[in-house]
């Protein structure tokens, strides 16, 4: 018996909190998008630490462009390389005011190929974005989702990068199950099967997992 991606996702939401969309204090879909590129190499927690309020004084592309560039890196300079990702998200908030944007992505941007030619915007930041607002099934192959993913063998050795991970989970797991992937891997991995000392006697599918301790 395997650890199957389809034995993992009928079981294991069941146990997480599925109403948290995303553990990333955000009010609108522009500065959840600041928080997910806040996030990058650093820890929610962390980033919720500044992020309520940076988000008070500045909500908005037009507002983080008052604030300026030295003021944001104030509000975010105990984040890791806070002073590229301040320019980052200058840059973004910059191109956002030019299109009009007040709090919500225009339609166009409902998907990660289009969100990926916004400054700033990776492709690990558009597939959270894009699967935390919209619901879509891209994967956002973050620290617990790639880890975990090798630790189940759904991916090889030589699957090395966030990008190569998430195209073979994209065949492997069932199509229906790809809005949730990112969120549910992300609690499990969080709260659960943790990279250190992972709480295999509490579960869900300890009993088919080969990495059971
Ligand atoms: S049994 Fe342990 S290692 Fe396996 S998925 Fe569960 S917590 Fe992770």
């Amino acid at each position: 018996m395997k650890l199957t991606p389809q034995r993992y996702f009928e079981l294991v939401p069941n146990t997480v909190d599925m109403t948290i969309r995303s553990e990333l204090y955000h009010t609108n879909e522009f500065n959840f998008a600041v928080a997910v590129i806040l996030s990058a190499q650093a820890t929610d927690k962390k980033v919720n630490e500044v992020t309520p309020e940076l988000f008070r004084i500045a909500p908005t592309p037009q507002k983080m462009l008052d604030l300026g560039i030295d003021g944001l890196k104030n509000h975010i300079k105990v984040i890791s390389f806070f002073n590229n990702k301040a320019k980052n998200i200058i840059a973004l908030a910059e191109k956002l005011v030019a299109e009009n944007m007040v709090d919500k992505f225009p339609d166009k941007y409902h998907n990660r190929d289009e969100l990926m030619k916004l400054p700033g915007i990776g492709q690990k930041t558009a597939n959270v974005v894009c699967n935390v607002l919209w619901g879509a099934p891209n994967i956002g192959v973050d620290t617990h989702v790639f880890r975990n993913a090798h630790r189940y063998g759904w991916v090889d050795t030589s699957d090395n990068t966030p990008e190569k991970v998430e195209e073979k989970l994209i065949k492997k797991i069932p199509k229906k199950y790809h809005p949730i992937v990112n969120h549910v891997m992300v609690l499990h991995g969080r709260y659960v099967c943790k990279a250190l000392r992972p709480e295999c006697e509490k579960c869900a599918v300890a009993k088919w997992c080969p990495a059971k301790q």
